[in-house]
């Protein structure tokens, strides 16, 4: 196998591909080539051997790793956390101060994966390791660390997604990095010359309105780019702003229609990614076709999420 490569995206902003489910451009891991090299957002394991690559790449050591930042501690972000720090010995687990006892106890987030993901669990995440408690670092709102002289990140409390959500103004690129709190954007879909930026509304803490406040803050930086967790870096901020706060009350008007009606959450997940194949016109598309493929899957977490909130 040849080696794999992480992309530069700016001022020593690295991606590296996780194949997270087992497709490319899902899931991506952001490498900040710093003095102090921080990663963001591990994926689950089977992602920490390519991370492990990209950091050979780059000419550093796992021993060089400070900080591995998790966004929120859902699997899909965190999951290789307590894998990839067996072997970074001088690094801690960043961590929202209500993800951490998760960390350190995994079994109800794999309790709710495994909820979600059913018999694809394991293929998905399998192992989940702890991390070991005098591991974890947790960051509350704008508090920072320094990576060096140049640059800061800034953490901003951020649910909406989930309670223990956080992201971070990077201080050189001007660049926020989201995780999940404003969305996805389908790298699949870019590829096609669709700018698709979507909600993604997961069980069992999305609030609707939690997360318009949180795009709104993150909005009052004043970002230059987002970079999500899902996948990849955008600069077109008002787009991202425009379709996410266009999608949320659709994504609330077609819960509160399958709920009224007594319909569950596959119902709802067809309707969201009919929706969703519609407005950006990608019908024609089979329905075997990764970026399907992909909202189909999306759709599904996201309609368990919206039905959630509805019955609280
Ligand atoms: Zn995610």
């Amino acid at each position: 196998m040849s080696q794999h490569k992480p992309t530069e995206l700016i001022d020593d902003i690295w991606i590296s591909d996780g194949f997270d489910l087992h497709m490319p451009g899902r899931t991506g891991t952001y490498i900040i080539n710093e003095e102090e090299l921080a990663i963001i957002d591990t994926g689950p394991s089977l992602s920490v051997p390519y991370i492990k690559e990209s950091i050979e790449f780059l000419g550093r050591d796992l021993t060089d790793v400070r900080y591995i930042i998790v966004t929120h501690v859902h699997l899909d972000h965190a999951g290789g956390a307590g894998l990839l720090i067996k072997d970074c010995p001088n690094a801690k687990v960043v961590v929202h101060p209500r993800g951490a006892k998760h960390l350190a106890h995994p079994e109800r987030l794999i309790q709710g994966a495994k909820a979600v993901y059913g018999s694809q669990f394991d293929s998905f995440f399998a192992p989940v390791y702890p991390v070991d408690e005098d591991k974890i670092m947790t960051a509350s709102h704008e508090e920072t660390i320094s990576l060096s002289k140049e640059r800061t990140l800034t953490f901003l409390n951020t649910p909406g997604h989930a309670n223990h959500h956080f992201s971070m103004v990077d201080s050189k690129s001007k660049g926020i990095f989201t995780g999940d709190t404003i969305g996805i954007q389908y790298y699949e879909g870019k590829r096609l010359g669709k700018e698709m930026y979507v909600p993604t509304t997961s069980p069992n803490h999305f609030d609707p309105d939690k997360m318009l406040e949180s795009l709104s803050l993150l909005l009052s930086y004043k970002p230059t780019r987002i970079f999500f967790g899902h996948y990849g870096m955008t600069t077109h901020i008002s787009e991202v702003k425009r379709q996410i706060e266009s999608w949320i009350p659709i994504f609330m008007e077609l819960g509160y229609e399958a709920y009224e009606k007594g319909e569950d959450h596959t119902f709802l997940a067809t309707r969201i990614h009919r929706a969703v194949s519609n407005h950006y016109g990608i019908d024609h598309l089979t329905d075997d076709h990764l970026l399907h493929q992909i909202i189909q899957l999306d759709a599904h977490i996201s309609a368990m999420g919206i039905i959630d909130y509805i019955r609280k």
